[in-house]
């Protein structure tokens, strides 16, 4: 393998910080070419100098200044930009081969976009770009011979085990469903009448996963496996009547491809999310990772059961997203968005995020979605919505 060039969008967060871990441990075969945070000026600056990036962005423009500082004070030599013209030129410039793709939320859209624009090879970490534009952003990877190797361990492990040639159509390949798996979250055995007191810090503590906040909530609603069904409907051509979910709490099978003929081919690992980087950054060769070896000998209890839809109703109203189609996954993902980032300061109860997302979802007409533009309006539309929901309940 060449030494590739990687661009790491979002770089400080869970899955950057995981990224640079696995590129160092490969130095031969990755450089690191851009980094990118919101506003994580001092930990941005800090990976610049270890890993010698050409270029560093910070998405809050304001603090474009002091990122140049800061990157002095570490004697790193990054070049230095903003705000989305930042993201798109590390997400699409000449010198990119590759891109991360791990901002978190509909935030990382149009720098993801403009990797699948500029046909590099992406690995897909920021779910929500492909849940709010999936048909639009498989098109454009498709139009430029963009490869989109998903990061999501979930994801990663149905590509893993899916047959040569599937997106021309899974039935003709063979395949009869899609399996996801989900560990259920921190409060698989939780009575729904405590819901209500359930505080920021109980969602963010996940069972088995070390994640940002923001996923580990999703997780915790069961919204996380939502969104996952309608990435696997966009990134393997899926009908959604092909795509189920089982609960399986040990997070040990990281999801399954069932075939005509009975088999079922499971991927499985210790819940790391190095090894889906890996795999991905190496797709289709195999490099070191770093993760623990599964011990199998150890393990006498994979157990798997249906998810309940009556104490995790958002998994249910992604179901119900997906089959309207068009703009109704948009307006799912950016109600939800706020009503996550509402519950983590305090504003509203663990309960009350599906109510949200249910009501905005009632309110707001499903339109049809041709381009990046219909996505970012209805994207607004929901947001303003689902801000107004938050008012007027404690207005
Ligand atoms: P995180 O919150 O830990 O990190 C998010 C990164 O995005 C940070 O670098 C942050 O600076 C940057 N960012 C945040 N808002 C931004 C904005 N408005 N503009 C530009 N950059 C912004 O999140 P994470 O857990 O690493 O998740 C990243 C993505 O990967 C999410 O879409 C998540 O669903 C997906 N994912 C994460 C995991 C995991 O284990 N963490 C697993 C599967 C999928
Ligand atoms: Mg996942």
């Amino acid at each position: 393998m060449n030494c590739k060039k990687v661009s790491v969008l979002g770089s400080t967060g869970s899955i950057g910080k995981n990224t640079l871990d696995v590129i160092d441990r490969n130095r031969d075969l990755f450089h690191v070419h851009a980094l990118s945070a919101h506003r994580n000026v001092t930990e941005l600056a800090e990976q610049c100098a270890r890993f010698n990036a050409r270029l560093a962005v910070i998405a809050d423009a304001s603090l474009e200044n002091e990122l140049a500082q800061a990157l002095k004070q570490n004697g790193a030599g990054a070049e230095v930009m903003s705000g989305e013209p930042g993201l798109l030129e590390a997400a699409g410039g000449p010198e990119t081969d590759i891109v991360m793709a791990a901002i978190v939320g509909a935030a990382g859209l149009r720098s993801t976009f403009e990797a699948a624009h500029r046909g590099k090879k992406i690995l897909l970490a920021n779910k929500e770009s492909l849940v709010i534009a999936g048909e639009v952003f498989v098109a454009e990877a498709r139009r430029n011979k963009a490869p989109v190797i998903p990061v999501d361990s979930e994801h990663n492990a149905i590509f893993q085990a899916m047959p040569e040639g599937f997106e021309h159509g899974l039935a003709e390949r063979g395949v009869e469903k899609i399996i996801l798996t989900a560990s259920g979250g921190p409060f698989r055995q939780l009575a729904a009448e405590r819901f209500s007191d359930v505080t920021p810090e109980q969602a963010c503590n996940h069972p088995n996963w070390s994640m940002g906040r923001k996923i580990s909530v999703d997780s915790a609603t069961l919204m996380n496996k939502g969104l996952e069904v309608i990435e696997a409907r966009w990134l393997f051509n899926a009908d959604p009547d092909q795509i189920e979910v089982l609960v399986h709490p040990q997070s040990v099978v990281h999801s399954m491809v069932a075939y005509r003929d009975g088999s079922v081919l499971a991927q499985m690992g210790t819940p790391d999310m190095r090894t889906p980087i890996a795999h991905a950054l190496a797709w289709p060769s195999r490099i070191e990772a770093g993760v623990d070896r599964l011990n199998l000998a150890q393990m006498n209890d994979l157990s798997f059961e249906k998810p309940d839809l009556k104490r995790f109703p958002c998994l249910g109203l992604a179901f119900e997203a997906m089959a309207s189609g068009a703009s109704a996954p948009v307006t799912l993902n950016a109600a939800n968005e706020i009503a996550v980032a509402a519950f983590l300061d305090g504003t509203i109860g663990f309960d009350e995020i599906p109510c949200l997302v249910a009501d905005v979802m009632e309110r707001i007409p499903v339109s049809a979605i041709e381009n990046l533009e219909d996505v970012m309006q209805q994207d607004q539309q929901a947001r303003r919505e689902a801000n107004d929901w938050v008012k007027n309940i404690y207005g």
